[in-house]
């Protein structure tokens, strides 16, 4: 099949429809989907922890439906009849290659397994899902002399990107939480990125207080910091508090947002 390979349009940003091309496990509990669309030339691309909007069929033998336009779309989904309304889920779009029209998201396989990590668990080539650009948050102020970067398993695809863009001489402190040493991925960090893997172990995913500890007994670099906090809720909402009320760090120099919510922790 040859692909014509033109100048990326201006993103457009509509819900857009997309097809499985291959799923490769990068580690027992992180799948990545690779997935061609022909519009996906016009998805546009902010930064590293681009949102995607994901859409799924409600069951197997429902055709997806998509809203028509990004305009209003949640309300648009809710109007839709229960028995076609898709799944709505929120992804980091890890790559975008505008002009192959293809895209890399990495979903974590849970042990909960709600419909996006089940859709991902058994996606196969072919498989449809609606995807919708919405942007990026990731923004360190011009001044930063380093950053902070702190993540679960949900927040890697973000991270990871996020440390490859880094500068030749760019300075990080990276803590990622994952269950133990076979999440752990190679990351094309630069020489002043000192990356720290933390194990929750036997814990469930979401009732580890491991990042917190760690933090607390990490000495800080000098200089002005730039915090990107993503992750399951509490935890990012006890690091941001940490950082803000404890460190010094001014308020508008973190970024945090919780990727998931633990049911009870
Ligand atoms: C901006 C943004 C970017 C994100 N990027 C990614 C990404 O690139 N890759 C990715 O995998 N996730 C990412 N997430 C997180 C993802 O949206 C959630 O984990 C989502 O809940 C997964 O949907 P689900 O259908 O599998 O589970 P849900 O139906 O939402 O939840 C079902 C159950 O599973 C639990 N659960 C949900 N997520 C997890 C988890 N990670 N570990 C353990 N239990 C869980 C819930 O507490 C609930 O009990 C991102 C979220 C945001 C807001």
């Amino acid at each position: 099949m040859t692909i014509d390979i033109a100048p990326s349009p201006a993103p457009v940003r509509h819900p857009m429809l997309a097809q499985v091309v291959a799923t490769r496990k990068l580690t027992p509990r992180l799948i990545r989907v690779t997935l061609t669309g022909s519009a996906l030339d016009t998805f546009g691309y902010d930064g590293p922890d681009h949102l995607a909007r994901v859409f799924l069929a409600p069951r197997a033998d429902v055709e997806l439906c998509l809203p028509a336009s990004a305009e209003r779309w949640w309300p648009a989904v809710q109007a839709m009849p229960d028995e076609v309304r898709p799944i709505v889920r929120n992804y980091t779009v890890r790559r975008l290659d505008g002009g192959r029209r293809e895209m890399d998201i990495d979903f974590v396989l849970h042990a909960e397994a709600g419909p996006g990590s089940s859709w991902a668990a058994t996606a196969a080539v072919g498989d449809q899902i609606g995807v919708l650009s919405d942007g990026a948050e990731y923004a360190p102020p011009a001044d930063t002399d380093w950053q902070l970067l702190i993540g679960d398993e949900t927040a890697l695809p973000a991270i990871a990107a996020i440390v490859e863009s880094l500068p030749a001489d760019g300075h990080a402190l990276v803590l990622l939480e994952v269950g133990d040493a076979t999440d752990e991925l190679d990351l094309a960090a630069p020489s002043g990125a000192r990356i720290t893997w933390l194990h929750r172990g036997a814990t469930r995913a979401g009732h580890s207080d491991i990042v917190l500890r760690t933090l607390r007994e990490t000495v800080f670099p000098v200089g002005a910091a730039y915090a990107f906090v993503a992750g399951e809720s509490a935890m990012v909402t006890s690091v941001r508090r940490h950082l803000v009320g404890e460190r010094g760090v001014a308020k508008q120099r973190v970024y945090f947002c919780g990727y998931w919510r633990a049911a009870a922790r």
